[in-house]
């Protein structure tokens, strides 16, 4: 990019909630409520197109995260994108690792969400002006440039500078191959819409047959408030889908060690393939104590792992054999990739966690980022799809047959349309607004 390169002039953050607690979707064991809410952040630039980027939360305290985003923005705001893409590194440290901000993390909680929101609109941004959907821009850089974006500090016991090259460069002959296949089959999804533990029998079962017939292979359930109805979710689950689909279970971090390993043993018959989040997100030792007991069923977590230096912590412990990258919880693009470097360097299939509002948009990119540069199969991988809330997006994500479609649009596909914000802006929001006056929320 030249000198004239836009210059990101102002920073438009947008406290979003969806009233989603109103029919249980997102339930689970801990989380019973969930309002699928996203901090927003709308980079402006003079005169070329703004960057979207957001973060997720699931309601209460998205404020803190929108005042989150406010106070790193300086960082950001006067910044010309030629200046960040020149060192995306250098970038990415100037936020994660401001000298002040980051006693408040550093890297994890309010300040890595706040840091993905502003990160995911800059890559959005370079990617508009490229022409390119983001992971098309990420598909074609050269190997250098790519792991140039990388902040290897934490990890470089684990994979460097130099190896991540090598890997990546490892991958590069095939590169075109897996560039003609996304586009043409894409990557397989998984459905969790089926599962909800707010739902009834009969919804649980309409979903599964919903996702039968859109052709899904995985099925994942919501599990962990009692094993009865688990058992009798399980039942119902695998009656609708058979017995050659794959069923998966989640207990968004419910139990303790123990009662994780006896929980599991009922539904077991039921052949699982997974157990997600059995245990704290930061129980390192937990996951692989877990993961050692319940063999051959695999323990799979990363959605509120907080950064790459804790990715790296589960991976070579063994306590995570599934590696679900979160597109919102970490710092953005940059951390996801170290992350699937990290996945690649541990031999761990990477099935990333979405759902809630945008993951899914932005994971579209990223699993064909990471099969193209870095972990350059699809057996044994799936990406979670939640079928909630795109219709708010400009460039909605697209699975069909059971497959993500690759995107085709410039940009990262986190844009949602301006009607959308202003209906749910919260508190002010019309939609909002009409629920208060309805007595339906305080
Ligand atoms: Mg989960």
């Amino acid at each position: 990019m030249t000198a004239t390169s836009p210059k990101i002039t102002r920073a438009e953050i947008v406290d979003l909630r969806f009233p989603t607690s109103e029919e249980h979707h997102g339930s689970d064991a801990v989380h019973v409520d969930p309002d699928y809410s996203a901090a927003y952040v709308i980079l402006h630039t003079d005169g070329a197109p703004a960057g979207h980027g957001l973060t997720f939360t699931i309601g209460r305290g998205n404020e803190i995260v929108c005042q989150a985003i406010r106070s790193l923005s300086p960082l950001v705001v006067g910044r010309t994108v030629a200046d960040i893409a020149r060192d995306r590194r250098g970038f990415w440290r100037a936020l994660a690792q401001d000298s002040q901000f980051r006693w408040l993390g550093p890297e994890k909680g309010v300040m890595a969400l706040a840091l993905a929101a502003i990160v995911n609109a800059v890559w959005d941004l370079e990617a508009r002006l490229a022409q390119k959907p983001l992971w098309r821009l990420l598909a074609d850089m050269p190997a250098e440039e790519l792991v140039a974006a990388i902040d290897f500090h934490g990890i470089r016991d684990a994979v460097d500078e130099e190896a991540c090259l090598a890997m990546v460069r490892a991958n590069d002959a095939t590169r075109a191959e897996r560039i003609a296949r996304v586009e043409r089959e894409g990557f397989p999804a998984y459905t969790t819409s089926c599962g909800w533990i707010g739902y009834s029998d009969e919804t649980v079962r309409a979903r599964c047959r919903d996702g039968v017939r859109d052709g899904f292979t995985h099925f994942k359930m919501k599990i962990g408030q009692s094993v009865d109805d688990d058992v009798r979710r399980a039942r119902i689950i695998r009656e609708e889908i058979g017995p050659d689909r794959v069923l998966m279970v989640d207990a968004n971090q419910r139990f303790d060690v123990r009662q994780a390993i006896d929980w599991i043993k009922p539904l077991a018959p039921f052949g699982i393939w997974w157990f997600e989040e059995p245990v704290s997100p930061d129980d390192v030792l937990g996951h692989a104590e877990i993961a050692r007991a319940i063999a051959p069923i695999k323990v799979a977590t990363g959605e509120q792992c907080q950064n790459r230096v804790m990715f790296k912590q589960f991976l070579a412990s063994g306590g995570m054999q599934i590696c679900q990258l979160d597109s919102c919880r970490v710092g953005g693009v940059n951390d996801n990739l170290a992350i699937m470097a990290l996945a690649r360097r541990y031999g761990v299939p990477v099935c990333p966690h979405a759902g809630g509002v945008g993951l899914c948009e932005f994971v579209a990119h990223l699993i064909m980022v990471d099969y193209i540069r870095f972990n350059p199969t699809m057996e044994g991988r799936v990406c979670e799809f939640v079928d909630h809330l795109h219709e708010h997006f400009t460039d909605p994500c697209v699975v069909k047959g059971g497959r993500y479609l690759a995107p085709t649009k410039p940009g990262y596909s986190g844009e949602i349309k301006r009607a959308s914000l202003e209906a749910f802006a919260f508190p002010d929001g019309p939609e909002w607004v009409r629920r208060r006056k309805k007595g339906v929320v305080s």
